[in-house]
């Protein structure tokens, strides 16, 4: 079983990252760079895997989890590699992982240079599910990482992964949803489903699509073999998402208090 308070606590330890930056111990940093359809972030950890500093960027630079604005991408690690830096007292930051969402093995040569090209040296390429997983430590089980474009998983037996999956539907679809519902722009409706006091009004609308998502995990995974759902991603923020994946697939589903950095903080300390 994960430990949820250790998770919690580790999780508002990042979260605090994006405003202060923690003293490092030891000499080595660690930087993991998430190349989101919805989010660019970095995140950085010392030795022994305490988070020090985040900055992350909403950017619309992938699309399905490739690069299609590889000079956009490449501009804005830049700018964020360089506001760390300067956040450490001009200490540069050399290696870093990455991860692409799983499946998309095309793209891993992209991701790689947009991470060379802002100057990084990439020391180990992950999938997202598998990165969120260094943090949950899950020994059976399956981790299901909703982001932006797509939702993805990969499934735990005795604290190895068997299986990864990944298919689009994400964040950008339920906002597509919320915009043609409203009759709002795709931007407005970002910002209604980011705010918290709207979740119990917008949840209904969205249902289908996470319904869907929720099927994605039902498709691939057997409940006779693995009895519980561990969600990430930006996606899970959505209050009671939890509750339809119950539903939907009959599993114990758990989420931790904030499950957007996950990946990303997965991803620092494989690096
Ligand atoms: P992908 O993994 O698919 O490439 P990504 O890495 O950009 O995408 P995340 O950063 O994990 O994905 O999540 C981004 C998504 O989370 C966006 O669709 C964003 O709108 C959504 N999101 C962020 N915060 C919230 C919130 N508070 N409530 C609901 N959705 C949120």
């Amino acid at each position: 079983m994960m430990d949820l308070k250790r998770v919690n606590d580790y999780m508002k330890r990042v979260e605090e990252s994006e405003e202060v930056t923690f003293k490092p111990v030891g000499s080595k940093l660690k930087v993991g760079l998430d190349l989101g359809t919805a989010y660019i972030v970095l995140v950085v950890l010392d030795e022994e895997d305490n988070p020090i500093a985040c900055e992350k960027r909403a950017a619309s630079v992938l699309r399905d989890g490739i690069v299609v604005d590889y000079t956009g991408a490449l501009a804005i690690v830049r700018e964020l590699k360089e506001k760390l830096e300067q956040r450490l007292n001009g200490r540069e930051l050399i290696n870093c992982a990455i991860a692409m969402p799983a499946g998309t093995d095309s793209s891993v040569k992209t991701h790689s240079y947009v991470a060379e090209g802002a100057g990084f040296e990439v020391t180990n390429i992950l999938d997202e599910p598998t990165a969120a997983n260094s943090i949950y430590q899950i020994e059976n089980g399956v981790v299901v990482d909703i982001g932006g474009g797509t939702t993805g998983l990969a499934i735990l037996k005795d604290q190895k992964v068997v299986q990864i999956e990944d298919e689009p539907t994400g964040g950008t679809h339920v906002s597509l949803v919320l915009a043609g519902n409203y009759h709002i722009s795709f931007a407005e409706a970002e910002i209604m489903k980011q705010d918290y006091s709207k979740h119990k009004e917008i949840l209904p609308v969205v249902k289908a699509v996470v319904e869907k998502m929720a099927s994605i995990v039902k498709k691939y995974v057997d409940p006779k073999e693995v009895d519980t759902i561990y969600l990430c991603g930006g996606t899970c923020c959505l209050t009671g998402i939890e509750k339809i994946f119950e539903k939907e697939t009959g599993m114990k589903t758990i989420k931790p208090d904030n499950p957007f950095l996950v990946t990303p903080a997965g991803i620092a300390m494989n690096c």
